[in-house]
């Protein structure tokens, strides 16, 4: 970032002897460059996080994950996404250590570094792929409820910046052409349009209709597809649009807190929350890609670049 800064500050330079009338393009010029210096940067900068999941087309059923649980990299044995979600059981202070915590603060997490990160469900703590069995009606459930819990976090977290996807599990007894044959196809299930239609009840820890759908099915002997649940949290991108073309050289982010108003940081395989007192603090503060503070001086660097930026348009403009 300084690096970034720096270069700006000399492009910078060279457009203060810019003949007059071409300052506009000349700003966006100057601009794209930068932007471009700036994405080379974090480029270089994210070349070491490794995206295994992106080539996987399906899992191979009680054998190792690939990868381990990171910085980027998250299990879990169920599909409990947010707070209201959480069976009672879960809630009971005295088995605190150990028990069962809800996808949503590790999506949180992710989100707040601005590395983004996946959340595997169906994948148990020590690494090994179980899946979950899933019926269509239950798959469009569980986007829907992505969508829900987005939409509850403070501020709310644009469709763009995550993915759900589900990657078949499969027997260890097929052969690889037979796996990569069925990993083509996503479902075989007969599926209902009409009954698809049906409202799913979210937030809460009850059976939805096509939960009670898929039971019925499993009792009538019908053959239910494995799957891992992949929520994927994008990394922010500092030249979207949600940040104006401000976010490409401030490197800032949005810092999220989830449906319980709670803020989580990502630290290697696990979950920091910001104390009460540290809010503010955590707030505001700026983090790199890497999870780590920006300095006050590389903050105050940067600001200066811009209020230059934009004192030479209102001068160059009036
Ligand atoms: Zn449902």
């Amino acid at each position: 970032m300084p690096l970034a800064s720096l270069l700006l500050s000399y492009l910078l330079l060279f457009y203060q002897f810019l003949p007059e009338g071409q300052h506009l393009c000349r700003l966006s010029f100057t601009k794209k460059v930068a932007q471009s210096l700036y994405k080379l940067f974090v480029k270089l900068k994210m070349a070491d996080v490794k995206d295994v999941s992106r080539q996987k087309k399906y899992y191979v059923k009680f054998t190792k994950a690939p990868f381990e649980e990171d910085t980027t990299h998250e299990f879990k044995g169920h599909r409990n996404l947010s707070k209201d979600d959480m069976p009672w059981w879960s809630m009971d202070k005295k088995h605190e250590k150990g028990s069962r915590k809800s996808v949503s603060r590790n999506l949180c997490g992710f989100l707040n570094t601005g590395m983004g990160g996946t959340v595997y469900c169906g994948i148990v703590d020590n690494g090994e792929i179980h899946g979950l069995k899933l019926t269509q009606y239950q798959r469009d459930h569980i986007v829907g409820a992505m969508h829900d819990l987005m939409s509850r976090y403070s501020p709310p977290v644009d469709q763009r910046r995550y993915k759900v996807k589900f990657v078949p599990v499969l027997g260890a007894s097929l052969t690889e052409e037979e796996r990569l044959e069925m990993s083509k196809f996503d479902t075989k299930e007969v599926v209902n349009e009409e009954e698809r239609k049906q409202p799913h009840k979210y937030r809460t820890p009850h059976y939805c209709w096509c939960d009670k759908d898929m039971m019925a099915q499993f009792e009538h002997g019908i053959l239910i597809s494995d799957y891992v649940i992949e929520y994927k949290i994008l990394p922010w991108e500092p030249d979207g649009e949600a940040t104006g073309g401000l976010g490409s050289l401030l490197n800032l982010h949005p810092i999220h807190a989830d449906e319980e108003g709670k803020i989580y940081f990502r630290r290697q395989a696990s979950l920091i929350q910001a104390e009460k007192r540290d809010r503010p603090k955590e707030v505001f503060h700026c983090t790199q890609r890497d999870g780590t503070k920006v300095s006050p001086f590389q903050i105050i660097f940067q600001l200066l670049s811009w209020l230059l930026v934009i004192m030479m348009c209102d001068r160059k403009l009036n």
